[in-house]
């Protein structure tokens, strides 16, 4: 590094901020000026662990896909997270605390429950069919959406059993499979979702856990290893000045109250829902990149967490229960946006705290709807599947708002029909591209998007800011320190 030190500006302090910042603070020390500008009030982005009705629950990311080799694991073991932080004492309940859950009910619109023989059938062609695209081996016949994929294959078997009567909750429970599809991969229509990028998604193996000491402690542990002015809450950036004349810091950073901060370079990681319509560049971004960020997918997943009433009449703890709506029966009180909807579950066996996950259009409605309006909903669909079992009565709710904030305006990103992994390198290439007179690497990008192999996930944006970390340090001919 030369006499002067290297200011760095990093965009965001989500899981791809923090990473970048301690990566290079640790590698370069006092070396490099490195400041953290967070919009929000508070660190981690889309890692928010929070409390309801007495449970610790996961606003945003809940699981960590694939514990061996993870870093994101070996984090929240140095955190100490791997351990209910409180060792039990306070007797809190964190989510899917024992693991997922393997004994479902699953009831089809009406109440009768759908045969095991039917449940195992299609979840066999549904397992099949995934295993099929995620080797790439789809055949040929012009699909390009998983959405058509998926339905082919169901169709193919249902000719395949011609001989025998249809079965109406065969059908009912291949889509309750299609909707538990679109909540992994934050789609509003599997048809939007490109089949050929889906081999290349990967994970890492062994168990997916949740994080008993809540999510938030791995942001947090990434944050106190830097020094305690690096990261400045409440600091809303509006817009990225880059290839500035020579002579000065090429970059300049514009906060929505009009404060100015100079730097040779920015690590850019709001979301690629923010980058499709909530930050400028002055000049504006290239063309190539500014058509990568059009084509790739930004969806929306809603959590809504639901209290049940702690004195029902039922003793019975609430089942695991899926429900296979049927488009041809539909029970008219059960409301629309409820009928793509895979499971309503209790966060853990027992728990009085129930969760259903909601994407595309129906999260959408759900983070605009009255608390009274959603209890409604729900209470009418357990009315609508129950025949007469119990299931309680809900009196509060909680829902995450990832789409309406406009530090997200989305909840994770996806390969749509039109793009592919190369618009995620293209995302993540640093600006500016050409060797013209202005200096190198003004502009970085990190973030779970500009991931090409894990991207929508805190592995993706953890590892993504530690690359952007890397090729500064490598530009600056530091070695990377493996921290
Ligand atoms: C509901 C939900 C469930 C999920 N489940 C999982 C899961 O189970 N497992 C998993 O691995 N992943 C999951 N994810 C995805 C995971 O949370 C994200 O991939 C990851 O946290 C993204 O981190 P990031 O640093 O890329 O972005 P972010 O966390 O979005 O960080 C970007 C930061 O930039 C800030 N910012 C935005 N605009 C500005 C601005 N103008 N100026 C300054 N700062 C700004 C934001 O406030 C934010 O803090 C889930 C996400 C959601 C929403």
């Amino acid at each position: 590094m030369g006499a002067k030190k290297p200011r760095v500006v990093i965009i965001g302090a989500g899981i791809s901020g923090l990473a970048a910042a301690r990566r290079l603070h640790a590698c370069a020390g006092d070396h490099v000026d490195i400041v953290v500008f967070e919009a929000g009030d508070r660190i981690g982005g889309r890692i928010f662990t929070s409390e309801f009705a007495g449970a610790r629950v996961e606003i945003g990311a809940t699981w960590i896909h694939g514990i061996d080799g993870s870093p994101v694991y070996e984090i929240a073991r140095k955190a100490g997270a791997l351990i209910p932080d409180d060792h039990g004492e306070s007797g809190i309940h964190w989510e899917r605390m024992d693991g997922f859950p393997s004994d479902s009910l699953t009831l089809a619109e009406g109440g009768t429950a759908v045969s095991t023989s039917v449940l195992h059938r299609i979840s066999a062609l549904f397992s099949h069919l995934k295993d099929l695209i995620a080797s790439g081996d789809t055949g040929t016949g012009g699909m390009t959406s998983v959405g058509a994929f998926l339905r082919r294959g169901f169709n193919s078997y249902r000719a395949s059993q011609k001989e025998i009567a249809v079965d109406w909750t065969e059908e009912a429970a291949f889509a309750m499979h299609e909707c538990a599809e679109r909540t992994y991969t934050a789609v509003d229509d599997l048809e939007s979702l490109d089949l050929a990028a889906e081999k290349e998604y990967l994970e890492f193996p062994g168990e997916h856990m949740t994080v008993p000491g809540g999510y938030s402690r791995v942001p947090e542990f990434l944050a106190a290893a830097l020094p305690p002015s690096a990261i400045r809450l409440g600091r809303a950036v509006s817009l990225v000045e880059w290839r500035r004349s020579a002579g000065c810091e090429p970059v300049r950073v514009h906060f929505e109250d009009g404060a100015v901060e100079p730097a040779d370079h920015a690590i850019v990681t709001v979301s690629l829902g923010v980058l499709k319509s909530g930050l400028n560049f002055s000049p504006a971004l290239p063309d190539a990149k500014r058509r990568a960020i059009g084509r790739l997918g930004f969806g929306l997943v809603t959590k809504l967490f639901m209290e049940l009433e702690k004195d029902d009449e039922s003793k019975i703890p609430f089942p695991f229960l899926r429900i296979a709506f049927d488009p041809g029966r539909r029970i008219a009180c059960i409301p629309d946006w409820i009928r793509r909807t895979e499971s309503i579950c209790p966060i853990h066996r027992g728990s009085r705290v129930l969760l259903a996950w909601f994407v595309g259009g129906e999260a959408a409605e759900v983070e605009k709807m009255e608390d009274e309006e959603i209890i409604r909903g729900v209470h009418a669909t357990f009315a609508g599947v129950a025949d007469g079992r119990k299931f309680g009565r809900i009196t509060g709710v909680r829902r995450s708002g990832w789409g309406r904030d406009p530090r997200f305006l989305g909840s994770y990103s996806y390969v749509a029909v039109g793009s592919s992994g190369d618009d995620q390198d293209e995302l993540a290439a640093p600006l500016p591209r050409d060797r013209s007179p202005s200096p190198p690497l003004q502009i970085l990008f990190a973030g779970e998007a500009t991931h090409r192999t894990r991207y929508a996930t805190t592995h993706g944006a953890y590892l993504s800011g530690v690359r952007e970390a890397d090729r500064l340090l490598r530009h600056y001919g530091c070695q990377s320190c493996g921290s």
